[in-house]
């Protein structure tokens, strides 16, 4: 009898097992549009040039070794990687009051800055501070946040199916009558699941009522630079708040913007009010990091903060961005003129309104299923397909399978 005998089997998670019923899958038509990864027009994995680049750099330079990092990880990897989501003039960043985390991914930032929130803000180990996550919102984000001990989770309103578009009352609603310094997890840009960002001008009446109420904004910034294919434009809502003052902790994730989905490559950007505040700060997520993985490891740190820091790199690897995000644009476009023309019922306007990696058709779960068990086409319960799934290849065949689905499947 094993001492593990009564340990429960836990369900997979869904979008991993997406993948895995897609390879076992024998059908020579089939699509996966479940994945969360950049997939060429061949509908292969893209190692960025630029990154093909550094890393033979990495590669032949002598100096380097694989000695332990700083526990808060590589400093012109922090420092180069705040740069980028708070602007080279950010003012915060001249004032010496911004700091940053080296984590694991965009998911090591988010969890190493949940913990820090329940232990340091609002009152010690508070573990009833209100954490708001949108509806719908990346799965994982209730769970980080309560797996650091946060014990009330609230969704607030953000998706409006039936315009199929950003629902702003009810999000200002929610943010009304939350209580004073809860926590709001916010998408910089390109929201996942659905595409869909408030505009500038419904950034500044969310950054109001925040400011009003007292509210904390944690963003996720996992795709800086998938949205519009512009990087600074892609951080206008991080740099509006932090220029209203606020004090803000930003989770960036290089995983979708590098390429570097296996490396691990995250970063915890944090803006305090004043530099004494950061170093307290810094002090705290330095003990947390310490117990959690102790130091981080450094090859996607190193590529990225070369490639950040040399302009040309730099430029080239802007060119790379543009080259994922204009594939994207490119295939929605495409995907909404072929529904339109096969006269699919319903309105298709939102694929090419919503933006970054991945579109929230509004195909119901019966949809969803007749499209994975009749057509092999691969694809979240939720609806949620990734653009780069799609390639000139397989587009009329989805295309048409979507219209086969709605057309028959109510
Ligand atoms: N936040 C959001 C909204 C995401 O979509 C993802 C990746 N799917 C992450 C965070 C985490 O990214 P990473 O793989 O770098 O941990």
């Amino acid at each position: 009898m094993s001492l593990f005998s009564d340990v429960p089997l836990a369900a997979p998670v869904a979008v991993f097992k997406l993948t895995a019923d897609f390879r076992e899958d024998p059908a020579p038509n089939k699509v996966n549009l479940g994945v969360g990864a950049y997939r060429t027009d061949e509908g292969k994995p893209w190692v960025l040039p630029v990154v093909r680049k550094v890393e033979k750099m990495i590669a032949e330079d002598d100096s380097l070794n694989h000695e332990y990092l700083p526990i808060l990880g590589l400093p012109e990897f922090r420092s180069s990687a705040s740069k980028l989501a708070l602007g080279e003039d950010s003012p915060a960043i001249k004032e010496k009051r911004v700091g940053a985390v080296q984590c694991l991914g965009g998911t090591g930032a988010l969890k190493i800055g949940a913990e820090f929130l329940r232990r340091w803000y609002n009152g010690n180990n508070n573990t009833k501070t209100p954490v708001y996550v949108s509806t719908p919102t990346w799965e994982n984000h209730n769970g980080v946040f309560a797996n650091a001990g946060f014990e009330d989770i609230r969704p607030y309103k953000y998706w409006d199916a039936q315009k199929r578009g950003l629902d702003l009352s009810g999000f200002l609603g929610d943010l009304e009558s939350a209580p004073e310094h809860s926590v709001f997890v916010l998408h910089a840009c390109a929201h996942n699941p659905t595409g869909t960002d408030p505009t500038q001008d419904e950034w500044k009446q969310i950054a109001e009522v925040m400011k009003r109420r007292s509210l904390y904004p944690f963003f996720d910034s996992a795709y800086q630079g998938f949205a519009s294919g512009n990087l600074e434009k892609d951080a206008w809502a991080v740099r509006f708040f932090v220029s209203q003052g606020f004090e803000i902790f930003c989770a960036q994730s290089f995983s979708k913007n590098f390429g570097l989905y296996n490396e691990r490559v995250g970063n915890l950007t944090v803006v305090a009010k004043d530099g004494d505040s950061l170093n307290r700060v810094l002090s705290q997520l330095e003990k947390i990091v310490r117990i959690t993985w102790s130091n981080p490891p450094s090859q996607g740190a190193r590529l990225v903060a070369i490639t950040l820091t040399t302009p040309e790199l730099f430029d080239e690897w802007k060119g790379n961005v543009k080259t994922m995000a204009d594939r994207v644009l490119l295939m929605r476009a495409e995907l909404k003129a072929k529904l339109l023309s096969l006269g699919t019922p319903g309105t298709w306007e939102h694929i090419t309104q919503q933006i970054g990696m991945f579109s929230f058709t509004g195909l119901n779960p019966k949809q969803v299923e007749y499209l994975v068990k009749e057509k092999h086409i691969y694809l979240m319960a939720s609806g949620r397909i990734n653009m780069c799934g799609l390639t000139t290849k397989n587009i009329d065949y989805v295309a048409e399978s979507i219209h086969e689905a709605v057309t028959r499947v109510q």
